[in-house]
């Protein structure tokens, strides 16, 4: 298959087999690989499927790209299973990306609790302009995606054309249920966040994240009591 960019984007299908036990994200990384190579970047958010995500990629690519947005308001058990995964995978490349205000100068400038206020506004300046600076520099990006996490995310493609930041958007795990994703993790003894055992399926910043229903891995513990379901990293 040629290489597909944002640029050269035709109506492309996917047609990557999908009866291996990986349910295709193996030959879907196999192809993401050996099609972009460097020019393939995983946004890593560290919740379990990245678990799986960085497993599988790590059999492909062991010194693959991956980037954190570390948006400093993240749980402190976050930052010690990253310190685990780099560990594990040494040949990782993991890059903490920032934003350019620290939670501080955002409080000067903004407001105390921006997110309680402006949660869309907080989650572009600390997310999503450093996602689009660290994809000006990739051709295609990862994600670890899964159609049964909710609507927005349930007619999700193994290769998407994503016109949010102008890239390809390669994401493998499509298929996967979170029976699947849990299964793979204790039978492989991936490390994995902790707080997955107290309730909470999806794991962000601090202040916009809770308990939610843990039977589907599904959001609903992010930015409970409010309309937002995605911090717009994902918007097609
Ligand atoms: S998830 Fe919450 S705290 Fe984190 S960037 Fe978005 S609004 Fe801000």
């Amino acid at each position: 298959m040629e290489k597909l960019t944002y640029g050269s984007w035709f109506d492309y299908e996917d047609t990557f087999e999908t009866d291996n036990a990986s349910k295709g994200a193996l030959n879907v990384l196999k192809w993401a690989y050996e099609t972009y190579k460097d020019e393939l970047v995983y946004a890593c958010s560290f919740g379990v499927e990245s678990m799986v995500m960085i497993d599988l990629i790590t059999q492909i690519y062991p010194k693959a790209k991956v980037v954190f947005l570390d948006t400093g308001l993240h749980f402190k058990q976050t930052y010690t299973l990253i310190d685990e995964v780099k560990l594990r995978y040494p040949q990782l490349r993991i890059k903490m990306k920032k934003p350019a205000l620290t939670v501080d100068e955002q409080a000067e400038k903004y407001g105390e609790k921006l997110w309680e206020r402006q949660p869309d506004r907080c989650c572009y300046m600390r997310k999503i302009v450093p996602l689009q600076e660290e994809l000006k520099h990739a051709t295609a990006w990862l994600s670890g995606l899964r159609r049964e996490q909710s609507p927005e995310r349930s007619e999700t493609k193994f290769i998407n054309k994503d016109e949010n930041f102008k890239s390809i958007k390669v994401c493998p795990l499509i298929y996967w249920s979170w029976v699947d994703i849990w299964d793979y993790v204790k039978k492989h003894q991936l490390p994995y966040n902790f707080l997955h055992d107290q309730g909470y399926p999806s794991i962000g910043c601090v202040p916009c994240t809770s308990p939610g229903d843990t039977k589907t891995g599904s959001r609903s513990g992010r930015w409970k009591n409010q309309q937002k379901t995605e911090c717009g990293l994902h918007r097609n």
